[in-house]
């Protein structure tokens, strides 16, 4: 339930209203726009006639259900768009964020040639995988730490704040030192514990969509980050599991332009593992910024061929720099600018 408050409502007006809430064992959370304040109601049991209960309060303009199982990340709950701040990287103001980067670090060669493209080109953070999710255990699966200390290298020189995966709630600390972003990866958008975990932290979440997930259990897994406290959570449609073989997973752009009506967070595109061909990885990334998305993360990397991980859905360093402005001419027919970096 949400409860608007009128223009002319007091604090004293809202302050009534919360302890009223905390009577019922209910928490109020305050979303103050410029014009009103909007209290969210969140709980286990809303009593059916605490919407009435409520309306009576001196300075409440109305109440509302909201009948979406997920409250804190619904767009009724907070109507104006969230921005999460990464080191002065906005993602959700309007603005077209660029992620780039190689889908592991592999060698310090590898990230620092990477990041120095990456950069020249435009894009506004360096992503890179120390801890990869692997769906086979005989493939490479990251250089852990030491892959940390050369993102945050990487980092030091260009500026580039960096985004890059954690896979179990043990190893949040560690990887909180280092990245900017915490990624969590499609294979673990339902691990609950992690979520939790790294809604504890406060920092920035990249919250991709699980392989087989609906819109609604992302929404709900994003739910219980900022149930943690922690509203700076950014949604990642990566493409999701279809009976077409041909490309490596179905990208979902319904989920782009739904996931911004049904919620306030930012979402941004994935066109690489979205499809798993990097020729195709242009024509998804421009048609996911008109369809709305607020950025795009892409892998990159000097070497695909060669690449330890996902060489076939890597942009060459000169085909990301080729692609920038034409995405950047699709958001500027939208209106739209690309993000300052
Ligand atoms: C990745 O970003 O390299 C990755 C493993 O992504 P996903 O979790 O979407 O498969
Ligand atoms: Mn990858």
């Amino acid at each position: 339930m949400i409860v608007i408050m009128r223009a002319t409502a007091t604090e004293g007006n809202i302050d009534t209203i919360l302890q009223r809430l905390k009577e019922h064992q209910l928490q109020g959370r305050l979303i103050r726009g410029e014009e009103r304040t909007i209290i969210g109601v969140v709980g286990a049991a809303i009593p059916p006639t605490l919407q009435e209960e409520i309306e009576r309060f001196e300075g409440v303009q109305e109440t509302a259900r909201i009948t979406r199982p997920y409250k804190l990340a619904a767009r009724e709950f907070h109507p104006h768009d969230t921005v999460v701040d990464v080191r002065g990287v906005k993602v959700g103001d309007g603005s077209c964020v660029v992620i780039a980067g190689p889908c592991a670090v592999e060698s310090e060669e590898q990230i620092m040639h990477t990041a120095r493209a990456a950069r020249e080109a435009g894009a506004n953070m360096l992503r890179g995988g120390a801890f990869k999710p692997r769906s086979s255990p005989y493939t490479f699966r990251g250089m852990g730490e030491e892959a940390l200390q050369l993102m945050a290298k990487a980092r030091a020189e260009t500026g580039l704040p960096i985004v890059t995966e954690v896979m179990t709630p043990t190893d949040v600390a560690l990887v909180a030192r280092y990245a900017d972003v915490l990624q969590i990866g499609a294979r673990n958008m339902q691990n609950y514990q992690l979520l939790e975990e790294v809604g504890r932290t406060g920092m920035p979440v990249l919250l991709k969509r699980g392989l087989s997930a609906t819109i609604e259990e992302w929404l709900l897994s994003a739910e219980y980050v900022i149930a943690q406290g922690n509203p700076n959570v950014i949604l990642c449609e990566r493409g999701i599991r279809t009976f077409e073989t041909a490309t490596r997973n179905t990208m979902d752009l319904n989920a782009v332009a739904l996931a911004k009506r049904r919620s306030h967070l930012p979402v941004i595109a994935d066109p690489s593992h979205g499809t798993g061909k990097w020729y195709l990885v242009p024509p998804l990334a421009l048609a996911s910024v008109a369809a709305g998305a607020d950025g795009l993360i892409m892998e990159i990397h000097p070497d695909p061929d060669r690449a330890r991980s996902d060489g076939g859905q890597s942009l060459t360093l000169e085909n990301f720099a080729a692609l920038m402005p034409r995405v950047a001419a699709v958001a500027g027919a939208l209106g739209r600018r690309m993000a300052e970096h």
